[in-house]
């Protein structure tokens, strides 16, 4: 499960083969008892745990860095790090970073109305930023400037030319200075998924032309101080460490030149896209990234005093956005596996051969018997063959049922008994590599994919998915995760590997005590990106704090949504539903298929499954 290799340092697996969350020196719990004292609660599962100490780890690290490099290099400006909080506007993700960040001046950024509004009321230090991206009409300017009389540090990132003058109109209105910054269309890209966020074609940002107007513009307004922060994004999850120097190079050489213009900038904000390392493979794959985030800090203040030095321009405050970086490890999906189900494997308990069986399934009883390291590319085609043949004779009348289960079950005994010849083999033919996945049993997790793991389905991200215990026990069996969703894309069959992705995970075969697999990583925009396929609504949360001797304490648990709400987001209303059901019931009553007793546990059943958790609802242990 390359634990080591993804989690950063802040998962382990434990010598008792449990996975467990280590948020500090000397910190370490296993996530297992927590599971088990939540399900002794008498809660439901699925869960997301939470480690609001591992946000302010990650915070700790980012800032950390920085300041290393800073020292280390001799620069002679700070770095102020800012949360875009779409990554996760969660109540606990944003206090745990404004706490955390307090004594590192880290801020936030807002993308809308309603972020900002959220940002506001936020108690940074006063002199964390709270950039404020995105579109924006005259009521978000209203509230940004607003938020300056604060005493916070508000600045109006402008993401298109007409913006500016919206800005001053309500500036003056107000009668209050505004503090702008700029965002530059960089001709850098950035590599993996998002690399189309940057480049002239980009979808924010002004061009060279239009950052020299807004100078202009605020200097015959006599406003020129105003413009502190030029900003700059390429796209997250950047997976090569030079896409971001390049980058940096040229937003370096932009503030040059606008320093060059007139302009005072104090700010200079390279964006997003520090990557988080999902599979651990530390390369320039999607899901991966090639530097760690002290070579991101290093690199980073490296490149801007070069540029600074080589254009004799003061040095800036570094301003960063990450998002993903900070928040992706604190939290954890735990989803139950509530069955398996997979190839038919037990001959056995099929009926023994017997001499009226069909033809066709003595020839695949054949097969099976005479398959060998020589032959098996053959047998594997005459199989398919065979197959095929049952089902059309099948179809026609001439094999019995029974005959087909026997069959079915002899060709997937035959796929096994290849997969096992082909093991560790380094040519496989073509048509063999799907095997494992062929043969792989389907294990039945309680979660939504769309509701929790929006992005594995959308942009095929990927997600260590590891069992919670048994780690020191061998997996006996292949397998793919299904959801509960009445969805056929609701399924993980990609997994982290080191050199590639692998088509099945390692299983247990899960035994008398509940099995729990846990989606790791999955702290960053899965919460807000999710959506309400099938009315699975948001999976119930607790927020866990380790404590000193692998203890732990459950600071707060918050039940999933239920049923009611989910039915209400659709436009119906409880009592509305309520009296339907009892006028039915009623009308049943009457026509004597329901009796009073029934009727009556009818609608208690009706009620409690609107005020139920949406995912399945078994006793668990
Ligand atoms: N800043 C801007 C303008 C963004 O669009 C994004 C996300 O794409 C971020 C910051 C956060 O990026 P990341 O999560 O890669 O740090």
């Amino acid at each position: 499960y390359q634990v080591p290799n993804w989690s950063g340092g802040w998962f382990r697996v434990n010598d008792r083969g449990q996975v467990e969350v280590t948020p500090a020196p000397g910190l370490h719990a296993p996530l297992r008892p927590i599971i088990d004292e939540i399900v002794e609660r008498g809660e439901s599962l699925p869960v997301i745990l939470r480690f609001p100490q591992v946000i302010a780890g990650r915070v700790k690290h980012l800032n950390d860095a920085f300041r290393k490099a800073i020292t280390e290099y001799g620069y002679s400006g700070h770095y102020q790090g800012v949360f875009p909080i779409k990554v996760n506007q969660r109540r606990v993700v944003v206090e745990s970073i404004a706490a955390a960040g307090y004594e590192y001046a880290h801020g936030l950024e807002a993308g809308s109305k309603a972020e900002l509004a959220l940002c506001l009321a936020q108690r940074l230090n006063p002199e964390a930023l709270l950039c404020c991206n995105g579109f924006k009409d005259d009521g978000f300017i209203k509230l940004a400037l607003w938020g300056r009389t604060l005493g916070k540090n508000v600045v109006i990132t402008i993401e298109k030319y007409s913006e500016l003058d919206r800005i001053l109109k309500q500036a003056r209105a107000l009668g209050v200075k505004p503090a702008i910054g700029v965002r530059f269309k960089l001709h850098a890209r950035g590599s993996g998924q998002w690399e189309e966020s940057g480049g002239d074609q980009a979808k924010f940002g002004l061009n060279a032309y239009e950052l020299l107007r807004v100078v202009e513009r605020l200097r015959e307004e006599n406003m020129l101080d105003s413009l502190v922060m030029l900003h700059t994004h390429i796209g997250s999850q950047i997976t090569d460490i030079r896409r971001i120097k390049v980058a940096v190079r040229e937003a370096t050489q932009t503030y040059a030149g606008l320093i060059a213009a007139g302009a005072q900038l104090k700010y200079l904000n390279v964006g997003g896209g520090l990557g988080v390392d999902y599979d651990g493979s530390k390369t320039t794959f999607y899901a991966s990234m090639n530097y760690t985030v002290a070579e991101y800090a290093a690199d980073v203040v490296y490149t801007v005093q070069e540029v600074c030095k080589a254009r004799e321009v003061p040095e800036p405050t570094i301003v960063s956005e990450s998002g993903r970086a900070l928040t992706a490890h604190h939290a954890v999906l735990v989803m139950p596996v509530v069955d398996v189900t997979g190839p038919t494997r037990d001959l056995e308990e099929l009926a023994a051969p017997n001499e009226d069986s069909h033809q066709i399934v003595k020839d695949l009883e054949e097969i099976l018997v005479g398959i060998s390291a020589r032959n098996y590319r053959e047998m594997y085609n005459d199989a398919v063959g065979d197959k095929q043949t049952l089902h059309n004779l099948f179809d026609l009348g001439y094999v019995t049922l029974n005959d087909r289960a026997r069959g079915e079950a002899l060709f997937n005994a035959i796929l096994r008994k290849i997969a096992k010849l082909i093991q560790g083999e380094k040519y496989v033919p073509d048509e063999l590599e799907d095997l494992q996945k062929v043969l792989a049993d389907k294990y039945i997790c309680n979660f939504s994919l769309f509701q929790s793991l929006p992005d594995n389905w959308a942009i095929q991200a990927l997600f260590p998915i590891v069992p919670l215990d048994r780690l020191d026990e061998k997996p006996t069996r292949q397998g793919t995760l299904v959801d509960i969703t009445c969805d056929s894309d609701g399924k993980i069959e990609k997994f982290i590997d080191l050199r590639d992705v692998k088509a099945t995970l390692p299983l247990h075969e899960p035994g008398s005590r509940p099995y729990y697999l846990g989606a790791f990583l999955m702290g960053a925009y899965q919460d807000v990106l999710g959506s309400a396929h099938n009315l699975f609504g948001k999976v119930s949360e607790a927020h866990v704090t380790v404590r000193p001797g692998g203890k732990f304490h459950i600071d707060l648990f918050v039940r999933g949504q239920k049923a009611r709400r989910m039915i209400e987001s659709m436009g119906y209303e409880e009592p509305m539903l309520r009296d339907s059901i009892e006028d039915q019931a009623d009308e049943a009553l009457k026509e004597g298929t329901l009796t009073s007793d029934q009727e009556h546990e009818l609608l208690e059943d009706y009620g409690e499954e609107l005020l139920g958790y949406t995912y399945l609802e078994y006793e668990e242990g």
